[in-house]
């Protein structure tokens, strides 16, 4: 594609000297030629170092849910930095930020809070193990969970054909250096499929220490669960003793207040929130059933974190679930989303592109195939290649979807109606060209 402009590509260059690769996170990297170098963003919009402009799909993958820059949590922010942030104590904030978190999602009984995802759901994990006394975890075919060993198995980059068959999945590891010990550990299980829960929960549900799942797949093209499947989770675990954890970290705060739960219907036993939390921001939480949460408190669990709580992601999120509980952001990210869903569904119709628009309007999954999938298996039935280069074409008109194939569209509360008629027509003039 070759993205970068002059100032880009020197600064690019620059960064590579002292960043590997040029970034901070494995999955920025989009190779030598198109790794970008972002100056600012400002609302639903980023400017790299040419001054190119981009209406943003990505929203740092997920949690700037109000936009970049939200001046009220800008505001929030610079007045707890200047107050201090890190004291190896409690503060008045950190207290009102959890009871925030506790009034929004209230099936939520306590809470402690971390910096990222990842330190959330591995200490949710240990958590789990700890208080059934169990060791093995389901992790679900395509989800995601952070960087840390115990999850990096069939995430959304597996190539479909090493993933065994339904009856007995095989574990795909995503990165070398996870420990061998740790793979026996996990046990992969396709989406939606209840049937092949139940039969592990036959086989071994008395081992099983606990299901991981993004209620929604946010990883993978937002796929949903069928009516019903959460529900079977629920009973199972329920049946086996096991824990139902639920990974909130990009459905939180952004599918609704109350996250996947109150959309769903179905409570976990646990759950993992960041991203939408903070906008941006790095605050996460794990959260959960009092007499689970309560393992931390007798003591013998461990859990830690030097900037856990500190103030200026306390604050962050405190303003920015105030912002959320108005209700008006989410209204309007629904707004966005659902025209762009019904933008481009329509726009595929008239080019006769077979397509599926996944997901919620919240997170939108663009899946080019004649059939609906349901699980990451069927993701070999999408047209990637089409994919791609509408995205590329999409970005060379100035619109930034996730350059990333499995991952959504993240909608914001500051996205206009204008960026939206800008979108589609990006995304109707990419198209034709991708067709030819
Ligand atoms: N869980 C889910 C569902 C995620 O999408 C992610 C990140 N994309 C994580 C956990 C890890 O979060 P972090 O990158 O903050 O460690």
């Amino acid at each position: 594609m070759g993205l970068q402009g002059k100032n880009t590509a020197e600064w690019f260059a620059r960064g590579k000297a002292s960043l590997v690769n040029g970034v901070s996170s494995g999955f920025r990297y989009w190779g030598d030629e198109d790794t970008l170098v972002i100056d600012h963003g400002e609302g639903a919009y980023v400017f790299d170092m040419d001054g190119n402009r981009y209406i943003d799909y990505q929203m740092g993958f997920g949690p700037v849910i109000l936009g970049h820059g939200e001046p009220t949590v800008a505001a929030a922010v610079a007045e707890a930095a200047a107050a201090g942030t890190t004291y190896a104590m409690t503060t008045a904030g950190e207290i009102e930020a959890a009871e925030k978190v506790r009034d929004a999602v209230p099936w939520i009984d306590a809470l402690r809070f971390t910096n990222t995802g990842t330190e959330a759901t591995m200490h949710a994990l240990r958590l789990a193990r700890a208080w059934t006394g169990r060791e093995v975890f389901v992790k679900f075919e395509g989800c995601y969970h952070g960087a840390h060993d115990y999850v990096l198995f069939t995430t959304a980059g597996a190539p479909v054909g090493s993933l065994g068959s339904r009856r007995s999945p095989v574990p795909w590891q995503a990165s070398s250096g996870i420990p061998q010990a740790i793979r026996s550990l996990v046990r992969t299980v396709p989406f939606n499929d209840l049937d092949a829960m139940e039969r592990l929960f036959r086989n071994e549900g008395s081992a099983i220490a606990a299901m991981l799942i993004e209620p929604m797949m946010g990883n993978c093209f937002g796929m949903m669960p069928e009516p019903g499947y959460l529900e079977g989770l629920r009973r199972l675990c329920d049946d086996y003793g096991s824990l139902l954890i639920f990974d909130e970290v990009k459905t939180g705060f952004r599918m609704a207040l109350g996250g996947a739960q109150e959309v769903f219907g179905v409570t976990p036993d646990m759950g993992t929130f960041a991203k939408s939390m903070g906008n941006g921001f790095p605050v996460a939480a794990v959260a959960g059933r009092r007499d689970i949460m309560d393992a931390w408190a007798k003591g013998g669990v461990t859990q830690a974190g030097t900037y856990s709580g500190n103030g200026v992601a306390v604050a962050a999120a405190a303003a920015t679930i105030d912002l959320l509980a108005t209700g008006e952001p989410l209204a309007r990210v629904e707004k966005v989303g659902t025209a762009l869903m019904e933008g481009v569904a329509s726009i595929c119709a008239a080019q006769s592109v077979p397509v599926h628009v996944l997901g919620h309007p919240s997170m939108i999954g663009v899946f080019f195939a004649q059939d609906r999938p349901t699980d990451f298996r069927d993701t070999a039935w999408h047209d990637a290649d089409l994919y791609e280069e509408v995205i590329a074409g999409m970005i060379g008109r100035g619109v930034m979807p996730v350059d990333d194939g499995l991952e959504p569209w993240f909608a914001s509360a500051a996205h206009s109606d204008e960026d939206v008629a800008t979108t589609l027509h990006a995304f109707e003039e990419a198209l034709i060209e991708a067709k030819g």
